[in-house]
């Protein structure tokens, strides 16, 4: 028996699980802080219908992680999926110095995952990111539980940073 007998269920977290508005103003100064707003993770307050739905998937499905949040945080969202009951045994973070835009970073890791198990679906809340995924054949589903501020748009779309 293989250990990953069960599809992929992966889910994005910024804007799927965790809302990140509270720090979004970070990116609003010029220069933007990417530290202060990588910083604030810790206190992003859950968003109730991601976390129901990754929990949903969750029971009969391996639930994998991808993030466009850098390695340096890892222990913090670890940390913080458990804190709000979510399984958080694989986690895929951005390496350091990887500035691809994020419909780039993440197709290409789904691509790799795909490799080793069956992909049942992919979670995220960027319509860029999702658009990459179903034009590459992986089923994604696009999930709009916030708003979408201005600012986290161009940090996903322009700077690659979410
Ligand atoms: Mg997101």
């Amino acid at each position: 028996m293989p250990e990953q007998a069960r599809p992929l269920a992966v889910f994005d977290i910024d804007g799927v699980v965790a809302d990140v508005r509270h720090r979004l103003h970070h990116l609003e100064s010029k220069p933007k802080d990417w530290d202060a707003f990588f910083a604030g993770a810790a206190d992003d307050p859950a968003i109730p219908a991601g976390i129901a739905l990754a929990a949903e998937y969750g029971r009969d499905h391996d639930l994998v992680w991808y993030t466009g949040r850098p390695q340096r945080l890892r222990r913090t969202t670890i940390a913080w999926l458990r804190h709000h009951g979510l399984r958080a045994a694989v986690l895929h973070m951005r390496p350091a110095r990887d500035f691809r835009p994020a419909p780039r970073y993440k197709a290409e890791l789904i691509a790799g995952l795909a490799q080793r198990a069956e992909i049942a679906v992919v979670v995220d809340d960027d319509a860029a990111v999702v658009e990459a995924l179903t034009a590459a054949g992986y089923p994604a589903r696009l999930v709009d539980f916030l708003p979408r501020d201005e600012a986290l748009v161009e940090a996903q779309d322009r700077d690659g940073g979410t």
